[in-house]
């Protein structure tokens, strides 16, 4: 696959993705000017359909203009809702307000949603396109690099109750995903990095090809269209692979929580706040110490560990629970936080650990002591 893409690289090519779902199945497009196309792409899954566009202020301003050009042009009848950015819009009280808003448009079941910005737009539409007249298609167009690589991939979607993240919602698969990069490059670097974290983690989980490309070329995902579809394509398929083996999450999905184990941890002691650690740096932390925790219960050998977090810190994100902003907590709490995480089953934590680069594995029966050791050393 890797080779594919590297093929025709230095053109910008457009990729597909197809998540194979039965009567669920979908493509994701990737491209370059793929919104420029969205009137096309979109009366193409479904003639005729209008359209509720879900978006927030920032992606409004810089994006929505080219969004509403391409509908009109081709004919697609829509209007726009925007909501505020940031996670506080992952709420019932957002939730409640947007479906109104669909119901006012009269968007009726075979019209689409479109969730045009990043993760909390996509989880936040999706969800109200999942509930919604029972469920109404919808359709994603992530625009940061995080909600093109993962979240709008696989049919998550939901919002956050006061017990928790992601504590409401439901699986409802979108009709199509548009990822055009091009929207990337308004994206803040801080933000960019965020979602590259995502995409180390797909090279870690299982493509130790792909990991040793991202060492090799991480300057030029940064920078180039051409390596931002070869990255967000092959994270995509990855992605899809093993959305299509195990939709909700019975057993090889939690391969995609590497990292996340930890990283939710430090995500709830930072108490989400944006400024002090972002999903992506929570994960690029977590993924570190999943690597150092694999290597010290001598799954894999303390090189790869080290490899790990040397690529992670050569783009700039941090890969050490002591760089989080303001942080005070010890290795308790951070365990305390872990067992919260809903990933929990009968009291036992699930850690996805390594063998090695790309070799991922869910281990299910980690002590408790192992793991509170493991903090207390890297804390110490
Ligand atoms: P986000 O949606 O909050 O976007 C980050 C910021 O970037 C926002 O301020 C947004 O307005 C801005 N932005 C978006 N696109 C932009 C662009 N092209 N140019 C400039 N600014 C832009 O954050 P995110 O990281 O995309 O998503 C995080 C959310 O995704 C979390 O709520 C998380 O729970 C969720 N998530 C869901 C899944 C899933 O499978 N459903 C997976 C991973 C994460
Ligand atoms: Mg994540």
């Amino acid at each position: 696959n890797l080779e594919r893409i590297q093929a025709d690289q230095g053109a910008t090519h457009r990729e597909s993705v197809h998540v194979a779902l039965g009567g669920r199945s979908y493509d994701i497009l990737i491209g370059a000017g793929l919104l420029e196309e969205a009137g096309d792409h979109i009366s193409t899954v479904a003639p005729g359909a209008a359209c509720a566009i879900v978006t927030d202020e920032n992606v409004a301003r810089l994006h929505l203009p080219t969004l509403e050009k391409s509908l009109s042009k081709a004919g697609v009848r829509h209007k726009t809702i925007i909501v505020k950015p940031g996670e506080g819009s992952k709420s019932l009280a957002t939730f409640g307000r947007v479906c109104d808003e669909v119901l006012a448009a009269k968007i009726e079941r075979r019209d689409l949603i479109v969730a045009f910005g990043g993760g909390v737009v996509g989880d936040l539409a999706g969800f109200v396109a999942a509930s919604v007249r029972r469920g109404s298609r919808f359709v994603q167009i992530p625009t940061t690099l995080l909600s093109q690589v993962d979240s709008s991939v696989g049919g998550k979607t939901g919002i956050n109750s006061v017990h928790g993240k992601n504590l409401i919602g439901a699986f409802h698969q979108p009709a199509l995903v548009l990822a055009d990069v091009d929207v990337l490059r308004t994206l803040p670097l801080r933000e960019f990095r965020a979602g590259y974290a995502e995409v180390v983690k797909y090279g870690l989980i299982g493509d130790k090809r792909f990991f040793e490309w991202l060492e090799a070329d991480a300057e030029a995902v940064f920078h180039s269209r051409a390596e931002q579809i070869c990255a967000v394509a092959v994270s995509c398929e990855t992605k899809a692979a093993i959305v299509g083996r195990d939709e909700t999450e019975q057993g090889d999905r939690a391969l995609l929580n590497l990292g996340h184990t930890f990283g939710h941890a430090f995500e709830l002691l930072a108490g989400y706040d944006s400024e002090r650690l972002v999903h992506g740096e929570g994960v690029a932390i977590g993924m570190a110490c999943a690597a150092r925790f694999s290597a010290r219960l001598g799954l894999c050998a303390p090189q790869d560990a080290e490899r790990v977090a040397r690529h992670l810190a050569s783009v700039g994100l941090p890969t050490e629970i002591r760089q989080i902003p303001g942080w005070r907590d010890d290795a308790q709490a951070v365990l305390a936080a872990m067992y919260q995480d809903k990933k929990v089953e009968g009291g036992a934590l699930t850690f996805i650990l390594m063998r090695g680069v790309g070799e991922a594995f869910i281990a299910k029966s980690v002590e408790p002591a192992e793991a509170l050791g493991f903090l207390k050393d890297e804390l110490a």
